[in-house]
């Protein structure tokens, strides 16, 4: 499981082809309906806990504040074809169930994947961590249209615009910039949400959305040409808490 798991995260940041060569997209042949069966490999997205999830019915549960200590650490910005990932150095963290969770990077969905309340959001963030065991947690954060972000603002001109290219970004940056002001939110346990689609990841998403520019979000629609969102998953049975 670890193994799929850790496996998942450099998949993340490496390139379109499963180990067999069966390529995933989000639409047509490769699309999501079929991704656990391109590989063996894949077949947790056929599971019972997959992401994203359109959260509702939360249950109150008092969750602790989120612990975060994120420093500026993130020195690329890649280019995988399947979305726009920008890459930490280690010393960023996330303190979780007692335990210490590394930010590895993060990367954008266009439009979001999770769904609040069956609202869609134009674009989401995720903040993808891991503890020394390889346990994934990760952060959601969703855009809604309106004033310009300033995090984007430093990033979008030096996001790659070819697959499969990256670029050293010209000063490092920190992910604190991305949360909201308030860090109210939502959790519950899903997957990865591309293949191959690894359960087990601690899922908590912001409950208050920042804004992205319309200007920005087209910028970003431009260099990847095509959405990149999987379709929402059933809970079968999970609980939302927060
Ligand atoms: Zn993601």
């Amino acid at each position: 499981m670890k193994k799929f798991v850790l496996a998942a995260l450099i998949a993340c940041a490496g390139s379109a082809m499963a180990a067999d060569g069966a390529k995933w997209t989000y639409a047509g042949e490769g699309g999501p309906d079929q991704w656990a069966k391109l590989t063996p490999d894949n077949f947790a997205c056929a599971g019972k806990n997959q992401s994203p999830v359109d959260i509702k019915g939360a249950v109150h549960a008092g969750l602790k504040p989120l612990k975060m200590d994120y420093k500026a650490a993130g020195n690329e910005v890649l280019n995988n074809g399947h979305t726009l990932q920008v890459n930490f150095a280690p010393g960023s963290t996330l303190q979780l169930d007692g335990t210490q969770f590394e930010l590895k990077q993060y990367h954008f969905h266009a439009p979001s994947e999770n769904l609040v309340n069956g609202q869609s959001y134009p674009l989401e963030v995720h903040l993808v961590h891991a503890d020394k065991d390889g346990n994934l947690a990760v952060i959601g954060v969703m855009f809604k249209e309106g004033a310009e972000n300033k995090a984007l603002k430093a990033l979008w001109p030096q996001l790659p615009k070819e697959a499969n290219a990256k670029n050293a970004l010209t000063a490092p940056l920190s992910a604190a910039s991305l949360l909201p002001a308030k860090h109210a939110y939502f959790r519950f346990s899903g997957s990865l949400t591309t293949p191959p689609c690894s359960e087990g990841v601690r899922w908590l998403v912001m409950k208050n959305p920042v804004t992205v520019s319309k200007e920005q979000l087209a910028a970003f629609e431009g260099i990847l040409h095509h959405a990149n969102n999987r379709p929402v998953q059933s809970l079968n049975g999970r609980v939302i808490v927060d």
